[in-house]
């Protein structure tokens, strides 16, 4: 979609910190990080919010998170931890409507999230 900002970090039309790419998935550095390692997984194809996910998405939706993990593992924060959102919709605070699994880790992350 031309008019969706991570299809078009996806492009390579707006830059951003890659962290992992493949046939599937970018993931890059969130510009606001929320954590010592906060990064987005997302789908090279556009789908916007986990309503839109189908049956046939679940095969991607399960490499998003092992791509997660293996990401944590990576930079050292399997041991210790780390969480992986999916926002949907206002109440969650979504404002990128390109689905994007967040990877949060490298302090203390507080339960219940606000
Ligand atoms: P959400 O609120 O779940 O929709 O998350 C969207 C995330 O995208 C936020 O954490 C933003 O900081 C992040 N974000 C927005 N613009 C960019 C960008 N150009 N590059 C990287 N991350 C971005
Ligand atoms: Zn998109």
């Amino acid at each position: 979609m031309a008019d969706c900002l991570f299809c078009r970090i996806v492009a390579g039309d707006i830059p951003a910190a890659l962290i992992h790419q493949d046939d599937d998935l970018v993931a890059f550095n969130d510009i606001q990080p929320q954590a010592p390692l906060h990064v987005l997984i997302v789908p090279r194809r556009h789908i916007a919010t986990v309503n839109d996910l189908t049956a046939p998405d679940e095969v991607l939706v399960g490499r998003m998170l092992r791509t997660a993990s293996a990401i944590a593992q990576a930079h050292g924060h399997a041991g210790r931890g780390y969480r992986t959102v999916f926002n949907c919709n206002a109440d969650a605070g979504q404002t990128v409507f390109h689905l994007h699994l967040h990877l949060l880790a490298g302090r203390g992350l507080g339960w219940p999230p606000g």
